[in-house]
């Protein structure tokens, strides 16, 4: 994470792209957001290839500073409205969700965090958390998002490990990261072994939103993963110029399912301020998962869903439930 590149002149030096090009120059939108990309992820980009789909994920944008559409806006799904104790939120039945840190492996550029206050929200201590879920019979799973999880150092993730695995009730654990896909290196046999050392049952939901992520290293390392008895998912978001065509999203399922990983999510972008660019129109991305359904097994079609502020679950596109017509 030192050596990661962060500003997009340097950013278009190191793939080959000219500074005369639009996107070099300094946007608002980089202020309050920065660039950043390691280099494992560079190494997977297309030199010279301004509409490369993993490049496009990273690299700012003068639309970012387009903020005509007011129906994007900072926090997009209610996060703040479910914030129950400090970096703890509760949305759903049986889940919380820790935003354990505010650091992540790459700033993705259509992040729904993208202007999260995490110096305030964020788990300085976890005693309030973990309190909380103690005293919640109800909540049977842990899940550790953030930023990213994994950019904590081990002893303040197994240590957080530890403190969750000595509250009975919680018997799985889930880890929102991307770096299994931007630094695999980062799922260390160590991490693996404390993982499978669990009492807890491990879900690791990974992110790409494109085959070309997925490399070899990241393909040894899920395997590793498997090997050491956690279940992997993957989620994905519609990205409007980076995956919204079919062929794109059957590689990244094909890809996925033969590395034995699920396809969990394709979510449909949220509306948060500076992203409004990467939006696809939800009939394009249910036309999209009809093709999916017709090229590919069952298990291999991801759920398209679309996250509302105050309902009780995401949603699938298409039929979004209100709180009223569950039970
Ligand atoms: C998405 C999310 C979850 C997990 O939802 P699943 O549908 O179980 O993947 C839990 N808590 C919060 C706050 C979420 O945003
Ligand atoms: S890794 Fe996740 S939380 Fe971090 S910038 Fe990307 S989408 Fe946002």
């Amino acid at each position: 994470m030192k050596r990661a590149i962060r500003d997009s002149g340097t950013l278009c030096e190191a793939v080959g792209l000219s500074d005369s090009n639009d996107s070099a120059r300094k946007i608002g939108g980089e202020n309050q957001f920065p660039t950043f990309v390691p280099l494992e992820f560079l190494g997977r980009l297309n030199p010279g290839d301004p509409a490369d789909p993993l490049l496009r994920q990273v690299l700012p944008v003068t639309q970012e500073d387009e903020n005509a559409d007011p129906r994007f806006v900072t926090d997009p799904v209610g996060d703040q409205a479910s914030m129950v104790a400090s970096g703890l939120m509760h949305k759903y039945n049986g889940r919380t969700l820790m935003i354990t840190t505010g650091a992540c492996g790459v700033h993705c550029r259509y992040c729904f965090r993208r202007e999260f206050p995490y110096s305030e929200n964020r788990a300085h201590d976890w005693t309030p958390a973990l309190e909380y879920i103690r005293a919640n019979p109800t909540i049977d799973e842990v899940i550790l998002s953030g930023g990213d999880p994994l950019t904590l150092v081990d002893t303040k993730l197994f240590d957080l490990f530890t403190h969750i695995e000595s509250i009975d009730h919680v018997r799985r654990l889930r880890i929102h990261s991307r770096m299994p896909v931007v630094i695999p290196q980062r799922v260390t046999a160590d991490l693996i072994d404390r993982l499978d050392q669990s009492r807890l049952a491990v879900w690791m939901v990974i992110h790409a939103n494109h085959a070309a992520e997925l490399d070899t290293l990241v393909l040894d390392r899920i395997d590793a993963m498997i090997r050491g008895g956690i279940t992997v998912l993957n989620q994905a978001v519609l990205l409007r110029g980076i995956n919204d065509n079919a062929d794109a999203l059957t590689e990244l399922c094909e890809k996925l399912i033969n590395a034995q990983v699920m396809p969990y999510y394709l979510h449909q972008l949220d509306r948060v301020r500076g992203a409004a660019h990467f939006e696809v129109p939800t009939q394009r991305g249910l036309e999209l998962i009809e093709v999916l359904r017709q090229r590919l097994p069952g298990y291999a079609v991801p759920q398209y869903v679309t996250e509302q502020a105050g309902e009780p679950s995401k949603s699938p596109v298409g039929q979004v439930l209100s709180k009223s017509k569950v039970l």
